[in-house]
């Protein structure tokens, strides 16, 4: 009979290992997710291709790690270039298998799993939302669905052997990561939800039918309305219409502008935006939307927090926002903080999750606990 018991008991290193080199294995199917489930496509067929000329790639160049590295980054056949991500998935999730071993494994092996799929959920979901500033919700709401369904049938996950407690932990911890990101959110988009842009003095700004441009790029519509309400306004020294029905133009001086998806207004005559080609203006500033925290992190936030339980939540919360602030510093300081309309907030909700998982918990528990201890004596 197979003992599963025995098996724990084996040495810690030769766990580490198997779990280093399952978590690369595993890696290697995350990279084709990231690469997949944003553009819509399956991630079971085809099999592994390259991107650029869809080589099939055998089961002997598929190997994780060694592969990027015996071909020096490039496709076999055709010789591309193949981005680095792949490597740094492939080795950061077999060292997240590892660490999730070494800190639950011994007390419980099913954790280590749980926490493995988790965190593999998680590195998916950065790369797509730091990429492509969403996470798709089967990550999200799936991410709900299976926290519920796993603190049914592992209470451990919630440090209990109650079922019923598990699942009451997992309901209100589905509740606060949804419902404080949500007010988060709100509050967020009226506190931060608008910026100022510069504009260049003397200079033209022409608002296209895709972007608006400027001397400094274009910046796409795609990056600036994330909801119909979004609006971008301006008080405009000189400006210039175009519509697509006719070519004349419409010029006015001194005149309040306001863009939003669905109309342009310019002081109190309106038309709909896709009636408009162009708009040549000259102001001294922009007012532009910018998106806090979409939906996606409320979702994912949900997800958390029925893994968890809520006291996840406030340290999530806590250190999350803690290395979201110390990043945006730095990167003020090398001066590379471009005025952007969207920060993506998941990465760092990940970090949050993953210092929970591998101790958070003690330090909140024992710091609850000793907070405590003078009140009760
Ligand atoms: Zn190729």
């Amino acid at each position: 009979m197979f003992d599963f018991e025995k098996f724990v008991l084996l040495p810690l290193p030769f766990w580490l290992i198997t779990f280093f080199i399952f978590g690369t294995i595993v890696g290697s199917f995350l990279n084709v997710c990231i690469y997949r489930i944003p553009r819509g496509e399956s991630i079971i067929f085809p099999p592994s291709h390259c991107p650029n000329c869809k080589y099939h790639i055998p089961w002997y160049l598929n190997i994780p790690l060694f592969t990027w590295l015996f071909l020096k980054g490039k496709c076999a056949n055709c010789g591309k270039p193949i981005s680095i991500r792949y490597f740094i998935v492939e080795f950061l999730t077999g060292c997240m298998f590892m660490l999730s071993w070494l800190c639950v494994g011994g007390t419980s092996p099913i954790l280590a799993l749980i926490y493995s799929a988790i965190i593999s959920a998680l590195i998916v979901a950065s790369y797509i939302d730091f990429e492509h500033y969403i996470i798709p919700d089967p990550l999200t709401l799936g991410g709900i669905i299976a926290g519920f369904i796993l603190s049914f049938l592992f209470p451990i996950l919630h440090q209990t052997t109650s079922q019923k407690i598990s699942l009451q932990e997992s309901a209100i911890g589905i509740i606060t990561g949804a419902g404080l990101l949500y007010l988060i959110s709100r509050i967020g988009k009226m506190a931060f939800g608008k910026y100022k842009y510069e504009c260049p003095p003397g200079e033209t700004i022409i608002f296209s039918e895709t972007a608006i441009e400027t001397k400094d790029g274009n910046l796409p519509y795609d990056e600036i309305f994330y909801r119909s309400s979004d609006k971008i306004t301006t008080l405009a020294k000189s400006a210039k219409l175009t519509l697509i029905k006719d070519d004349k133009n419409i010029n006015a001086q001194n005149v309040k502008i306001e863009l939003t998806p669905l109309h342009l207004k310019l002081d109190n005559q309106i038309w709909e935006t896709p009636e408009v080609k162009k708009l040549e203006i000259t102001a001294k500033t922009l007012v532009l939307p910018r998106e806090v925290m979409g939906l996606g992190d409320v979702k994912l936030m949900g997800a958390i927090g029925a893994f968890f339980g809520w006291k996840s939540i406030i340290f999530i919360l806590f250190t999350s926002s803690l290395i979201g602030s110390l990043v945006g510093i730095f990167l003020i300081l090398i001066g590379k903080n471009e005025l952007s309309s969207r920060i993506p907030y998941g990465p760092y909700i990940a970090i949050g999750a993953i210092l929970w998982m591998f101790g958070g918990y003690y330090y909140v528990v024992n710091w609850v606990n000793h907070m405590l201890r003078p009140l009760i004596q």
